[in-house]
């Protein structure tokens, strides 16, 4: 049965739509505007589309690396729902290729299963650069084999995204992933400039967290940054928490890259939506500290931050619209990912949150279904 509604303001992905009619049936959006039933619903606020999330670890207590099962998965999506993520990419960082086969599996069982808002699978690893790992084990990061090619070649998980390190993984290896329809992005990396061009020349479209972990700009070698930035074909991931990056790296980042090309992402752990403190990564023990997440080694491991945060953040240190800023956290993450979300239009799915004025979600919906209400 058809569900109306009227948004007191709808941001549609483009534009502003004050006192507008929404018609969703079957999951989809299927009318904008027109004249509303009678019995429509009245949402105060604001309504955009949902926001979505290419690199996140755990949440609502759930790390996918400790527990790579559907349940867990759940569990992501119901603690992300509430900050408004309604698309994610559970990204399983560096481990053992048994993890990833279960990790696979249990993505597959999840999109099998109708999971809200999953929507594949990331592995930010195990192809990294030692000098690079930031918090990843360092006895699991080896060079691509079969055994993970047959993972990253399956067809039954959705969207699939892998970062490596291009010197440690050779532009042909890099076309062969981008042939299995694998979106390849650039982390954890030392490579210099050439070499990460070469990279992009081969197929990578992505930058993971831009900034971390990688090889900085030099005058003579713009390294990891550099290339990221004057690679106006890729997106380059953000974590906006204040931690990882400044507000100044931000908006330098907003200054070189081409519109629609810097996307926000959490990089979450298990904490958020969670009332746990610390967590056990491999055999270190991770600890929250207001929104900080320190490993016991001392490297920043993951973040507790959440979309619409991110969405905060950006407009209020970086000085970016809020049309844009939300955006950069759904229209865009789609356009990376090769997605029809990110819009509200007549047969976009049904993906919406609503937000007061201070930009808190206060309710979520994916496919049409309500996955969260404030109130
Ligand atoms: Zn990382």
């Amino acid at each position: 049965m058809a569900q109306v509604f009227i948004a007191d303001k709808l941001f549609d992905g483009e534009q502003l739509h004050i006192d507008v009619a929404l018609t969703i049936d079957g999951g989809k959006v299927v009318a904008l505007g027109g004249e509303p039933a009678a019995d429509a619903v009245r949402l105060k606020g604001l309504l955009a589309p949902g926001l979505i999330d290419v690199q996140v670890n755990g949440g609502g207590g759930a790390l996918f690396n400790n527990d790579t099962t559907v349940n867990a998965l759940g569990k992501m999506s119901a603690a992300h729902a509430r900050f408004g993520t309604t698309g994610f990419m559970p990204t399983l960082i560096t481990d053992q290729v048994d993890v990833m086969q279960k990790a696979a599996d249990a993505v597959s069982a999840a999109l099998k299963e109708g999971v809200p808002g999953v929507l594949g699978v990331h592995f930010e690893g195990p192809h990294l650069s030692t000098p690079k790992k930031g918090t990843h084990e360092e006895k699991f990061i080896r060079p691509l084999s079969d055994e993970e090619l047959a993972i990253y070649g399956r067809d039954d998980l959705g969207l699939k995204m892998v970062t490596l390190a291009p010197e440690n993984v050779a532009p042909e290896d890099i076309r062969k992933l981008v042939d299995l329809g694998v979106k390849v992005c650039l982390g954890h990396s030392n490579a210099d400039g050439k070499t990460a061009a070469a990279a992009v020349a081969a197929g990578a479209t992505g930058f993971t967290h831009l900034y971390n972990a990688m090889s900085p700009l030099h005058s003579r070698d713009p390294g990891m940054v550099g290339t990221a930035l004057i690679s106006d074909d890729c997106w380059c991931g953000l974590i906006a928490d204040g931690h990882h990056v400044s507000a100044e790296a931000m908006i330098l980042a907003l200054k070189a890259k081409p519109r629609g090309k810097v996307v926000l992402v959490t990089d979450a752990m298990s904490l958020v939506g969670s009332d746990e403190m610390s967590f056990p990564l491999f055999d270190r023990i991770v600890t929250r500290d207001g929104d900080k997440l320190t490993s016991t080694t001392g490297e920043l491991a993951g973040s507790h931050l959440d979309m619409i945060g991110a969405v905060r953040n950006v407009r209020d240190w970086c000085g970016v619209e809020l049309g844009e800023a939300l955006r950069m956290a759904g229209l865009y993450p789609a356009q990376f990912l090769g997605a029809d979300l990110g819009r509200i239009k007549a047969g976009s799915r049904a993906d919406l949150i609503l937000m007061d004025e201070a930009l808190q979600v206060q309710k979520t919906w994916i496919g049409g279904q309500e996955v969260f209400s404030a109130g």
